[in-house]
């Protein structure tokens, strides 16, 4: 099913461009908008409210395009395609192009635009910690990610207990796994997670030793990252019963992207060499 909202031709005069005039006498954009929902609601109750309203839609792009300056249309587009998602929420992706017919060119043309679409993603993050408030800790990293006007927290195993993984001596670990809804790039969501691991108080002083806080990126939809900084998914997550087992709560048949296999089957091929104790309910 592919539900969308579209809105052709929708004329905003505002401030955007690299040249001072563009910025001091603003000219007129033109922008085209789809934003894709599932309607199957609206559709069954004829109510506004299952719906994204579309004239608030427009006035949105409207304020947005009035109150902010950009030098790029690119990047009006890029923040306006964030922003539309989070204002709306039950938009799951937005295609924007912004054109700009009045632009600074020497040699006549009908127009000049940028296109860009722009969606929600499905991450699941590892948590682990082992010094101080550990249940704390992760619960107040959650909170904290949600309250993220770009995160969403969709899911959230229980915490468990685990033995230390690598060698080192050191206190049993707190796991749990996260699945949380997106609109950060993979390298932006690498950024976000490690300034919540600073806030939580975490230095890197020995590879795999006792941190307060250790927030990984398991899977980003079924992306495959392999850049230095940022693996995903997640190396050793196939190694790891303390992912696999949180992982297997709140997502047993998602596919590793590159092994082919779910997470079930993951763990199934794991020999448990650790020994957990599930988190006692209250
Ligand atoms: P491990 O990654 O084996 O669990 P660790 O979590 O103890 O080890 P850190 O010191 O937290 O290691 O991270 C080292 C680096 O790993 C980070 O600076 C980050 O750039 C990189 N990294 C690569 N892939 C990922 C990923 N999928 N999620 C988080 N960090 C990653
Ligand atoms: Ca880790
Ligand atoms: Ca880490």
């Amino acid at each position: 099913m592919k539900d969308e909202i579209i809105i052709s031709g929708l004329k905003v005069f505002a401030w955007h461009g690299v040249y001072e005039e563009e910025q001091e006498k603003g000219q007129n954009f033109i922008i085209n908008a789809r934003l894709a929902l599932d309607t199957s609601q609206a559709g069954a109750t004829d109510s506004l409210e299952d719906s994204v309203d579309y004239a608030k839609v427009c006035l949105f792009i409207n304020d947005f395009m009035r109150i902010n300056r950009f030098n790029l249309i690119e990047a009006v587009a890029n923040q306006m395609a964030r922003k539309i998602m989070v204002r709306f929420p039950m938009t799951q992706s937005v295609e924007l192009e912004i054109m700009k017919p009045e632009a600074p060119i020497p040699v006549p043309f009908e127009t000049v635009s940028v296109k860009i679409e722009r969606s929600w993603h499905r991450t699941y993050i590892a948590t682990g910690s082992n010094m101080g408030d550990s249940e704390d800790i992760i619960s107040n990293a959650i909170a904290n990610l949600d309250a993220d006007e770009n995160c969403r927290v969709f899911k959230t195993s229980k915490v468990y207990r685990s033995k230390p993984y690598g060698g080192v001596e050191q206190d049993d670990y707190y796991n749990s796994v996260i699945c949380l809804d997106t609109l950060y790039s993979p390298i932006e969501l690498l950024t976000r997670l490690q300034e919540e691991e600073k806030e939580a108080g975490r230095e890197r002083l020995v590879k795999w030793g006792p941190r307060t806080l250790d927030l990984d990126i398991i899977y980003y939809d079924d992306l495959i990252v392999e850049r230095d900084h940022l693996r995903i998914p997640h190396v050793d997550m196939s190694n790891r019963d303390f992912v696999l087992l949180p992982l297997s709560e709140i997502a047993p048949y998602k596919r590793h992207p590159i092994l082919g296999l779910n997470t079930l089957e993951l763990l199934a091929r794991l020999k448990t060499s650790f020994v957990y104790t599930m988190k006692e309910e209250e």
